[in-house]
């Protein structure tokens, strides 16, 4: 898939819509607001019926609105127990398998706390699993961006390190930037010069096509020592959205950027207007 330029979108239906728990109406809404794209969450689980994922694809492609999607937070890579670490394998298969039928490209999900392991042995563990469901998914001929998200918690998998390793390792992997997360896990990249570091690395570890095929989220966000606390509306936040958008608009970025903050629409649609007036 080649985007050109940023598309802006929510992390699930819009609060605005009507019905919302209707992703179809989500879809529409998302085109009457002007916006670009829309996160299916699956946070919860992953159910969704036959005839409203292909409701979803035609909206989709009717109304010319890309979806992306976020597995159930019950998954855990590096499980204590073998059928937890099955039952998460499963969980991202399933996630696959429903975003695929909808028509999105790109699906991110968190893959694994620590436990207090080794950063080291988590990130094999991890990396066995990824191997697995690739392996997998191309048996079932799905073809989907397999994006562990750069994840807000000190206690979870997914650095900035982290994920360019696994994508050097994995060939359907490719990280979820989230931009806020970043800032929370680590108190730092607040700053422009800081954020175009973080591409510059991109670019350079993992080539050009990193920044033109990219998954981001973004919100405000309150933080701790250990990482992410909060979502919160950018406008209430320390984090330095504008020049996150900045960052990106200057190094020619295109992919997705999705809105997880509380007021979900709000602030996609202020990304987008900052982003259209630079
Ligand atoms: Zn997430």
């Amino acid at each position: 898939m080649s985007l050109d330029g940023l598309l802006f979108g929510t992390a699930g239906v819009p609060n605005s819509t009507v019905k919302k728990n209707n992703p179809v109406e989500g879809v529409k809404r998302i085109h009457e607001l002007g916006l670009d794209c829309m996160q299916l969450e699956f946070a919860h689980g992953v159910r969704m019926k036959e005839e409203v994922s292909s409701a979803l694809r035609k909206a989709s492609y009717e109304l010319g609105i890309p979806l992306t999607s976020h597995g159930p937070y019950y998954i855990n890579l590096n499980a204590r127990e073998q059928d937890k670490i099955d039952s998460s394998v499963e969980r991202i298969i399933q996630t696959a398998k429903i975003s695929d039928l909808c028509g999105a490209e790109s699906m991110t999900f968190h893959a694994a706390f620590y436990m207090k392991d080794s950063p080291y042995d988590v990130f094999d563990l991890v990396e066995k699993s990824m191997n697995v469901i690739e392996e997998r998914l191309s048996r079932l001929d799905i073809e989907i961006e397999l994006r562990p998200e750069l994840t807000g918690k000190t206690s979870q998998f997914g650095s900035l390190e982290e994920l360019i390793s696994l994508t050097k390792c994995v060939g359907s992997v490719k990280p979820c930037m989230d931009f806020s997360h970043l800032y929370a896990r680590t108190g730092k990249y607040n700053t422009y010069e800081e954020m175009n570091e973080v591409l510059g690395q991109l670019k350079e570890e993992l080539g050009a096509n990193s920044l033109s095929n990219m998954h981001i989220h973004v919100s405000g966000i309150s933080s701790n020592s250990k990482g992410d606390l909060k979502h919160l509306n950018l406008e209430k936040s320390k984090f330095n959205w504008k020049d996150m958008v900045r960052v990106l608009k200057d190094n020619n970025c295109s992919g997705y950027v999705i809105s997880n903050s509380p007021n979900l629409e709000d602030d996609a649609i202020m990304l987008k207007e900052y982003y259209a007036a630079l």
